[in-house]
């Protein structure tokens, strides 16, 4: 019955914990994350094949390896994962300063309406299109895990490539 209270906006729960509580959520861009990660993926895996194609040594190859597949796990996490869509039913803990009149509900500080999602966002950071959503409270970690990961991926091919590492 909860679940028919709350304003999704153009985000699509899924898995539900409990009565209020979606694990993940799917923003109005999904697909175009979807092909982003596609491309990412397949981008990625051919430049470790190029990297394994020369004769790098265990270390070099596996900080390659770890970092590519952080990437590819937290882009994943980040883009699936429920992003912090605020729910004033179930945070008790609440302390409302605005009021937001889309969402018809009290907002606490640090959360924003996002226009493109069409729902208010905990811990808002920003809308992210290439992960289809907004970064929020519950999904940040795995989107600066993934671009600390994307980083080292990209920073240490270059460096191999160059033949500084
Ligand atoms: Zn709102
Ligand atoms: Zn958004």
């Amino acid at each position: 019955m909860m679940q028919q209270q709350i304003n999704w906006g153009k985000c699509k729960p899924y898995l539900y914990i409990d009565d209020s509580i979606p694990a993940v959520v799917l923003g109005p861009n999904f697909l175009q994350f979807l092909l982003a990660y596609i491309a990412y993926a397949i981008y990625g895996f051919i430049l470790l094949i190029v990297l394994f194609s020369r004769d790098l040594g265990i270390i070099r190859l596996s900080l390659s390896v770890v970092s590519y597949t952080s990437t590819l796990i937290n882009y994943f996490l980040a883009a699936f994962m429920n992003q912090g869509v605020s729910n004033y039913k179930y945070n008790y803990y609440i302390q409302p300063i605005k009021y937001c009149e889309i969402c018809n509900q009290k907002q606490q500080k640090y959360t924003e309406h996002c226009d493109t999602c069409g729902v208010c966002i905990e811990g808002y950071d920003h809308h992210c299109p290439w992960i289809g959503k907004c970064v929020g409270r519950h999904n940040k970690r795995y989107f600066y895990v993934f671009i600390f990961s994307l980083f080292v991926f990209q920073t240490s091919s270059i460096l191999i490539f160059t033949k500084i590492l």
